[in-house]
């Protein structure tokens, strides 16, 4: 994004910032207003304004490479309204919350197909959701246009969708919710933290909770689907999983792992959850050798852990901006990339578990 642009953003942003204490008078110099503003004593609305790295206080001084356009310190109105403004977090907010809406949807979607009150609903919002879906799935392929489809197809038809004697779909919904709140409480965290060092803090470790979440909750489908035969491997791997979530959520509740200096040690923690699936893999394969679509869903998986593993090198590297300092403030910085491919790491494991439910519904249990 071009300087120019940024500048008419950020002047754009001025208008929607509150106005000035009353009584400043008209065209005087900034000195002048503050000084009347500590005249009038009391707790006076703070002033909004974007600013650069060096105003921050510590706490907020997470990335030397993004130099301007922070939020410091602002009312919680004022940090809320922020989501329609310019700033260096913006994309990071409406990354993960578009991420958000997509997920949602995904589990209407899916809820339809077991309660009728739902599809009776879906049916109602087809037309204008299925309009954005097909939109959309030109763009993520054909895992959200079947998903379009069934939007657009009626109650009834939903109904007869619904396997009746399939296998559970509470793994599925696991997934479905964690991810959920992995996502919404990091748009919230790059929305809100700007406020007061206490909100920052607390939003940071639901931050980091939301990612053991996510790790862990991704193991349900593939875990319970591919051993619901062997019910002893669903009990270790996914007690395993859990109880490493709970021990990293722990760890990382400490204030002094919030650090910014700490990145690395909290990124090795989440990437050695998320690899120690390796394991139950490596099983997996190893069972389910001649199993017809066993590179379609290693495929998928393979793409999720491409992904997962590529935002955290973006995350730890913070490339690009380590070799433009200032370029990419607003738009392009590691971060965001790193979000982005949350998304796409989240929608590939999203599209290995249909798959594994579709296999698990077809095959059954030897009695
Ligand atoms: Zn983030």
């Amino acid at each position: 994004m071009g300087e120019e642009a940024a500048m008419v953003m950020e002047s754009a942003y001025q208008e929607l910032a509150p106005a000035p204490v009353k009584g400043g008078g008209g065209g005087g110099g900034g000195k002048k207003k503050r000084k009347q503003k500590r005249e009038g004593g009391g707790e006076r609305r703070k002033e909004c304004r974007l600013v650069s790295y060096h105003e921050l206080p510590d706490y907020m001084k997470e990335n030397e490479f993004i130099l301007n356009y922070y939020r410091s310190e602002w009312p919680i109105l004022n940090a809320v309204l922020s989501l329609f403004s310019w700033h260096n977090e913006t994309i990071n907010i409406w990354t993960h919350l578009l991420g958000f809406v997509v997920f949602f949807g995904l589990t209407v979607l899916h809820l339809g197909q077991y309660f009728p009150q739902v599809a009776d609903l879906i049916g109602h919002l087809s037309w204008p959701i299925s309009k954005v879906a097909e939109n959309v799935s030109s763009n993520i392929g054909d895992v959200l246009s079947g998903a379009a489809s069934l939007m657009q197809a009626s109650p009834a038809a939903l109904a007869a969708v619904a396997p009746q004697a399939a296998t559970t779909r509470w793994p599925f919904f696991v997934f479905l919710a964690g991810a959920m709140f992995c996502l919404l409480s990091s748009a919230a965290c790059h929305l809100l933290s700007c406020h007061s060092h206490r909100l920052n803090l607390f939003l940071i470790r639901l931050d980091y909770t939301g990612i053991a979440v996510m790790i862990v909750v991704s193991f349900f489908p593939p875990i319970y689907y591919i051993f619901q035969c062997e019910p002893r491997w669903q009990v270790v791997y996914l007690s395993a999983i859990t109880a490493a979530g709970v021990g990293t959520v722990y760890a990382l509740m400490s204030p002094r792992l919030s650090a910014a200096r700490y990145r690395a040690h909290r990124a090795l923690l989440f990437v050695g959850m998320g690899l120690s699936g390796v394991v139950p893999a490596v099983h997996a394969v190893a069972v389910n050798w001649h199993e017809p679509r066993r590179n379609v869903t290693l495929a998928y998986e393979g793409a999720m852990a491409l992904s997962y593993l590529t935002g955290t090198a973006f995350y730890l590297s913070r490339v690009p901006e380590r070799w433009c300092p200032g370029k990419f403030d607003l738009c392009g910085h590691s971060h965001q990339i790193f979000h982005a491919l949350v998304i796409a790491g989240a929608l590939a494991h999203y599209a290995a578990a249909m798959v594994f439910i579709q296999a698990r519904d077809e095959m059954g249990c030897p009695a």
